[in-house]
């Protein structure tokens, strides 16, 4: 691992961050509003631990992961790697910290310099942060091709030319190159085939073991979720309502907006009567977001106190915090409550186990 170790201190510590985008206006007129696309998120991620930032489309989660690595500039709050504030580094000092802090993009190709060989794309970071010089960089590009599983004559080959799992394997490669200890993935396998996904999940599995990283993982599939993470931090309207360990998450799950998405998977059997109460209603607008708990308008146990106060996070014995009123509360056999072994993430789970064991045998 990279840096001063710190026994018991997490690596990352993200409090209170928030970034707020400026909505309407144009070139010469003020901006009318603001979208709060996160909104005073706080986790911890330990060494070689994964993070899983969970929720839908425009929940924040993106973003989050761009600001822990100050690809964009927080409106406030802070981020610490290894004790370090990000806050307030010069350029030459992020860059330093840069080399610790990678990430794997959802859409290899886009990421993927195409006018760039392979060989030229993974030397770039060795070469920019001293790792390597003209003289032993083809030895390592090969290295860390074979690192993710590629031949060492692919370093001659553009981007076009590989299918959609090995430019992730690129892209791992690329993020790996500069051996660091942090990688946010935003959503890396959501665009791959099932099959293809597995491989890569199962990859990024083996490389943490070995070389110890911690992953901020960001991603909607529950299964892909369940099968990679350490902890799940479930993203509503850019706050975090509940972040638990797996184990806990997927039998216990507490806030109406996680059991939700666990029963929001539907059942594909032909003939199956449609038994899922699924969310109601589309993602409020963060422009314009509902008072109280902002999940109150698609929650079946809101209350009147839901409408008008905000929950504060509270810890629960097994180690969740959950963001809502009425936890204890909540009934047993509520319509959105979901199995301990959601049917269609189990199934998932069994195609990511069998892929896994048929790469190993
Ligand atoms: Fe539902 Fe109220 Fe809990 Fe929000 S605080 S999740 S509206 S029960």
């Amino acid at each position: 691992m990279n840096g001063p170790e710190q026994a018991g201190a997490p690596l990352l510590v993200v409090e209170n961050l928030a970034k707020h985008f400026p909505v309407g206006g144009g070139f010469l007129s003020r901006a009318t509003g603001v979208v709060k696309a996160v909104d005073g998120v706080s986790f911890t991620l330990r060494r070689g631990e994964t993070l899983a930032l969970v929720g839908e489309s425009g929940c924040g989660k993106s973003t989050t992961g761009r600001l822990v690595l100050r690809l964009l500039e927080p409106t406030g709050g802070r981020v610490a790697i290894d004790g370090v504030e990000v806050a307030g580094l010069s350029k030459q000092e992020l860059r330093t910290l840069r080399r610790r802090m990678q990430i794997v993009f959802q859409d290899p190709f886009a990421s993927l310099n195409p006018r760039m060989t392979i060989g030229d794309i993974l030397a770039e970071p060795l070469l920019l942060h001293g790792l390597a010089d003209k003289a032993n960089v083809e030895g390592k590009v090969k290295e860390l091709l074979a690192i993710v599983g590629l031949a060492a004559a692919y370093a001659e080959r553009f981007p076009h030319e590989f299918s959609g799992g090995q430019r992730q394997r690129i892209g791992v490669a690329r993020a790996l190159a500069t051996r660091p200890d942090l990688i946010v993935c935003d959503e890396p396998v959501s665009a791959l085939d099932v099959s293809i996904q597995a491989q890569v999940v199962n990859l990024l599995q083996d490389l943490q073991a070995r070389f110890g990283m911690s992953y901020l993982f960001i991603a909607h599939d529950l299964a892909v979720v369940r099968h990679i993470a350490d902890r799940v931090a479930v993203m509503y309207l850019g706050r975090i309502v509940e972040i638990a360990d797996k184990s806990v998450l997927y039998s216990a799950p507490k806030h109406p907006y996680t059991r939700a998405l666990l029963a929001a998977a539907p059942v594909p059997r032909p003939g199956a009567r449609e038994e899922r109460v699924l969310l109601s209603g589309d993602v409020p607008s963060p422009v314009r977001p509902p008072p109280g708990c902002t999940f109150h308008p698609r929650c079946a146990f809101a209350t009147d106190r839901c409408k008008t106060e905000a929950p504060a996070p509270r810890t629960f014995p097994d180690g969740a915090t959950v963001a809502c009123h009425h936890v204890e509360t909540l009934p047993a056999a509520a319509p959105l409550v979901a199995e301990t072994e959601p049917p269609v993430v189990a199934r998932r789970m069994a195609v990511l186990a069998a892929a896994k064991a048929a790469a190993a045998a």
